[in-house]
């Protein structure tokens, strides 16, 4: 196959939480080579089952405002009483390398990244099918304590309200076929021509030998 060079671009992906966004994610990472996950920092504590360094980096109030301080972070916001950030370093090094990076933050960091790099920038937004599926969603995940849940359900309609300020959305009524939407987005959004700096020379030698 033909490979014609290409910047990265970065694909953010937000939701309430219980919509899904983390299997998508996860599912897109599995079968996608060329695309990494941009691991957040984060001053809340882990979840049982999560991994320091994997599902985030689990960092110090002192250390995150380090981070902060020094322009470290891409991004950052507080969030339930916690804060989370991106860390710039790894994501400048994957887009230089033609690398795709997923964000999974939330829409105020989506806001700060459209600001600082608009153009290689993808937005998906992420729905519930319904809020009493996303409440099951969010019970059956036993992750969380109750008030926990009441908690992100009262935020569901907060966060719901940005679906506007992305570039999709996809409402994740059944898993197999939002991953075949978002496996979509992410084939054309690569084939856009402005992202693809290799089809001048492409184009040129092609047409030399007409
Ligand atoms: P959770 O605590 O459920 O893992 O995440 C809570 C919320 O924080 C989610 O909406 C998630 O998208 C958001 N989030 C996670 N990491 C980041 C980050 O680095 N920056 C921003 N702005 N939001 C984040």
């Amino acid at each position: 196959m033909i490979e014609i060079q290409r910047r990265g671009l970065l694909l953010v992906m937000s939701s309430p939480s219980g919509a899904g966004k983390t299997t998508l994610s996860k599912r897109l990472l599995a079968s996608d080579g060329n695309i990494t996950m941009s691991v957040s920092v984060t001053t809340r504590n882990p979840r049982p089952g999560e991994v320091d360094g994997k599902d985030y980096h689990f960092i110090s109030h002192e250390e995150f405002g380090r981070l902060r301080d020094r322009n470290d972070l891409l991004e950052y916001a507080e969030v339930f009483g916690n804060f989370y950030g991106t860390p710039k370093r790894p994501v400048t090094e994957a887009l230089q390398a033609g690398r795709d990076v997923l964000f999974d933050i939330d829409w105020q960091g989506t806001q700060q990244m459209a600001q600082a790099m608009e153009d290689d920038l993808v937005r998906i937004f992420i729905l519930p099918p319904s809020a009493e599926e996303l409440r099951l969603r969010l019970i059956n995940r036993a992750q969380d304590s109750a008030s926990t849940v009441a908690k992100r359900m009262a935020k569901a309609a907060d966060e719901i309200s940005h679906w506007p300020e992305y570039d999709y959305v996809i409402v994740n009524d059944n898993i197999d076929t939002a991953a075949r939407q978002l496996d979509s987005i992410l084939t054309a959004e690569r084939l856009k021509r402005r992202r693809r700096t290799g089809l001048t020379q492409f184009v040129r030698d092609l047409t030399k030998n007409l």
